[in-house]
């Protein structure tokens, strides 16, 4: 049965997307990223749409496995819509406190219908990784979910330790697990690692000294610069965003912050401008402009241009000139 880890005997577990053992891009250092599932935001250009929802069970993936590893788990009566994940584009998995989603046991997936809770079951062992069913799924959701307690998730990372500087948990949007990853990281840390935070800033910081304590860095995307833009792009305000930055960059816990160039969707200038306004008084924090590269997007994305090498440069040189220290572009 589904359970939220604020329940009487709840277990505290959160999906578990993927984990990459080794990467360079994500924070300081060598480090291994762990992605979560689920996204309170629905970013017009996703380069993870799989990412966004949870499964809803509607069994399209199941036939079209070539492997067998998938197969139904059987249905339990809905507990509500918290434990069901998105529901709409821009729904929140769960709410804005915070708490970790809690469904089954590890390998398994839940979803709801209206007569209650189907789960699809994965084989971890089975699946060779082809993807159909993420192709196929009509909900940008995954059914190759592990759902795992910060213990379970440490023992999965644990190996990598000699050889990584820290950890850093992505999506989707981890932010919407935060008394999972405050566990968590709590067990990185206890273990002599770095914990880093990879969000889209929707979900607030302000107050959550517990998490914050056992967090070294976050790293935050900025969509858009005009509260319009952001809303168009991603189905949310700007303001949370630009407040986590605020906040975390005060605290010395902002890593870099992030901006995907998109031409023609939003003004990257007025983008930029923003961004480099914010972290400028903190000289330690790096401004990351990325490319917009089709590969990952929705079809109806990927005839959109990617940008010029010339307009990389003239955004650099705008976070450059409000003073930011270190402008990267990848
Ligand atoms: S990725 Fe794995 S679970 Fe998905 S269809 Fe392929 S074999 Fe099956
Ligand atoms: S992962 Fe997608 S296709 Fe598979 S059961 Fe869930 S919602 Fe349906």
């Amino acid at each position: 049965m589904s359970r939220r880890a604020d329940q009487p005997g709840g277990v505290l577990t959160a999906p578990v997307n993927k984990i990459i053992p080794f990467s360079a891009v994500d924070g300081f250092g060598n480090r291994t990223a762990v992605f979560l599932q689920g996204c309170n935001q629905n970013c017009l250009y996703c380069h993870n749409p799989e990412t966004i929802h949870l499964c809803v069970g509607c069994g399209t993936c199941v036939d079209a496995c070539p492997a067998g590893a998938l197969s139904w788990a059987g249905e339990e009566p809905a507990v509500g819509a918290a434990d069901a994940g998105c529901t709409a584009a821009g729904d929140s998995v769960i709410s804005s406190a915070g708490s970790g989603v809690s469904v089954a046991s590890p390998s398994d997936v839940s979803g709801t219908s209206s007569a209650g809770v189907r789960r699809v079951a994965y084989d971890f062992d089975r699946c060779v990784n082809c993807d159909t069913c993420i192709k196929v799924c009509p909900n940008d959701a995954s059914p190759k979910i592990r759902n795992l307690t910060p213990e379970e998730l440490f023992d999965q990372v644990k190996p990598f330790f000699p050889f990584i500087d820290g950890i850093t948990t992505s999506g989707g949007e981890c932010g919407l697990y935060l008394e999972f990853l405050t566990e968590f990281y709590r067990l990185v840390k206890g273990a002599g690692k770095t914990t880093y935070m990879d969000t889209n800033g929707q979900i607030s910081l302000a107050g959550r000294e517990e998490f914050l304590a056992v967090t070294d860095k976050t790293m935050i995307d900025l969509k858009a610069g005009t509260d319009e833009d952001h809303r168009r792009l991603t189905g949310r305000d700007l303001g949370p965003v630009t407040d986590n930055i605020r906040l975390t960059a005060e605290l010395g816990k902002l890593y870099e912050i992030r901006t995907v160039v998109v031409p023609d969707v939003a003004d990257s200038r007025k983008t930029v401008e923003l961004g480099a306004s914010l972290i400028a008084p903190y000289p330690e924090v790096r401004y990351k402009l990325i490319k917009f590269r089709k590969y990952g997007v929705r079809e109806n994305f990927s005839q959109t241009p990617e940008p010029s090498d010339e307009l990389m440069e003239s955004l650099r040189e705008i976070a450059w000139k409000k003073g930011v220290k270190e402008v990267v572009i990848t």
